[in-house]
């Protein structure tokens, strides 16, 4: 069986079928033999538990899981991949992979026919172009345990970020509502083949039972957020309250503000994921009264 971190054997094999890296489908491809081990370790899973990869590629972290879990299945878009796969896997057991599109997929379905009765994780190397779709499907399927995915050092750094940074945004309050999130490791361009432009860092998002601080309302907890940091430059008063129209006025915005002891002029990066819950619960009690 070839050693699939090693460049030559890697070229070798792909050049057998006749392969082309497609940059479309965010193909660069781990070369470097300690960070899938690492990866594969820092998932969580263990020989009771599942655990579903996007974008196997050529299996090189499919194999690293297929070693720990009791059952991995690896979700790959390129039909050009299969037959690769079809031999890099040949001798690892547990592993079925499934054509088609990650983004396409009923997740919950998936989870429940795949791995009936085991608790499940996602781990993978995500292709740059869909990182945060993916992350948001995953999380708010409510179906894995963990999620475990290198990614743009850049979007990491959004997700894991604090509130008063540059970083920290609507995306950081999703993953944060979800899950804890912690940036593990970095892995520099020349761990991949080929090498991408940027670092990229491995994540771990380990789920919550409830979000951090009670949000009685979700679905208004991130309109509000998103409401917040939809002009990033602008007040808080003016971006929530052109974004909540519908909902409340201006007028309501400023009550609610002074409610949870917020200034007018303060920006949405500034307040926390406690000040969202309750900002949210405050708009809410105003408009009902
Ligand atoms: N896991 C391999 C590795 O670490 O070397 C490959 C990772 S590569 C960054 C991303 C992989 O995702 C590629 O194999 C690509 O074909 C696949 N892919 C891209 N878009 C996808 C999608 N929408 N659904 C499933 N797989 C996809």
């Amino acid at each position: 069986m070839e050693n699939l971190t090693d460049v030559g054997a890697v070229r070798s094999l792909l050049d057998r079928y006749g392969f082309r890296f497609s940059k479309a489908l965010g193909q660069n491809f781990l070369i470097n033999p300690t960070v899938c081990p690492r990866m594969a370790e820092a998932s969580g899973v263990g020989p009771a538990s599942g655990v579903l990869e996007i974008g196997p590629g050529i299996g090189v972290l499919t194999r690293e899981l297929a070693v720990r879990a009791g059952k991995v299945v690896a979700v790959e878009l390129d039909q050009r991949l299969l037959p690769v796969l079809e031999e890099t896997l040949r001798d690892a057991g547990r592993v079925k992979v499934v054509h088609g599109d990650v983004m396409k997929l009923d997740l919950p379905q998936l989870v429940r026919e795949q791995f009936p009765g085991m608790a499940v994780n996602a781990c993978a190397n995500l292709p740059y172009n869909i990182t945060t779709p993916v992350i948001t499907a995953l999380l708010q399927s409510q179906c894995f345990q963990a999620v475990t995915v290198m990614i743009q050092r850049e979007v990491a750094k959004r997700i894991c970020a604090q509130p008063g940074t540059a970083e920290y945004g609507a995306f950081t309050l999703l993953c944060q509502y979800y899950a804890h999130c912690e940036v593990l490791f970095d892995v520099p361009p020349s761990c991949f083949l080929p090498a991408p432009k940027v670092t990229s860092s491995v994540i771990r998002m380990t789920v919550r039972e409830a979000p951090p601080v009670p949000v009685g309302d979700p679905a208004l907890f991130f309109r509000v957020v998103r409401g917040a940091f939809a002009q990033r430059r602008k007040t808080i008063i003016n971006s929530l309250s052109s974004s909540l129209t519908d909902f409340v006025g201006k007028e309501e915005v400023a009550q609610a503000l002074r409610a949870c002891n917020l200034t007018e002029t303060i920006r949405g990066e500034r307040l926390t994921f406690a000040d969202f819950a309750q900002l949210t619960e405050k708009l809410q009690e105003i408009r009902g009264s």
